[in-house]
């Protein structure tokens, strides 16, 4: 399965490296022919709003919404939630919602005293806690029906999944617990 890497900015390559420990194959997307060849897709961490910029540049704007619409399986990551949100607070005023996911996220959610903390989320489905890294993470302030909450923090969710498209506040990608990883597999299978 070739699974798309957004790389128009951010860091890609621990994801790169979490998809190949999986057995999948990473393809970086910068254009929308990459886009159109793809089954699934991650949209990094990075600065959403940087993203958003170069989405429109690149032409990838309209082909993402496109895919996003036909049931994409996509995974977004910190920045990479933030573009899938259905609302975004705290943006741009010319941020893009790409309308991945029915949720409001606030980006740097967590304030400007905690730029970055680690924690040990509990996450529904897993056994064990994942070790979680937040890196001025955004939160979701609101979630719409069929929306499912995995992890919170605090109160605030900070993993949710509605059909194909996951997204989380923190880097699953750096800490090498691929189970994230594995799970969006699975769920990009469920065709
Ligand atoms: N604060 C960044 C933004 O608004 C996200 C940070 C991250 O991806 N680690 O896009």
């Amino acid at each position: 399965m070739a699974v798309g890497l957004l790389a128009l900015q951010g860091a890609i390559g621990p994801h790169a490296d979490a998809l190949r420990a999986l057995g999948a194959t990473p393809v970086e997307v910068r254009t929308p022919d990459q886009l159109a060849a793809v089954d699934a897709l991650i949209i990094p961490g990075g600065e959403s709003t940087t993203m958003s910029k170069l989405l429109d540049t690149s032409g990838l704007a309209q082909p993402l919404r496109d895919r996003l619409a036909d049931g994409l399986p996509t995974f977004g990551t910190c920045a990479g939630m933030i573009v899938l949100a259905r609302t975004v607070l705290d943006g741009r005023a010319d941020q893009n919602s790409y309308d991945g996911i029915d949720v409001t996220v606030r980006r740097n959610a967590f304030g400007r005293q905690v730029d970055s903390f680690e924690a040990d989320l509990a996450i529904d489905g897993l056994d064990t806690p994942f070790h979680a890294v937040f890196i001025r993470a955004p939160f979701v302030e609101e979630v719409g029906e069929g929306v499912e909450v995995l992890a919170s923090v605090d109160g605030h969710p900070v993993l949710c999944r509605q059909g194909r498209v996951m997204v989380s506040a923190f880097h699953p990608e750096l800490t090498g617990d691929l189970r994230l990883h594995e799970q969006f597999l699975q769920l990009a299978d469920m065709a």
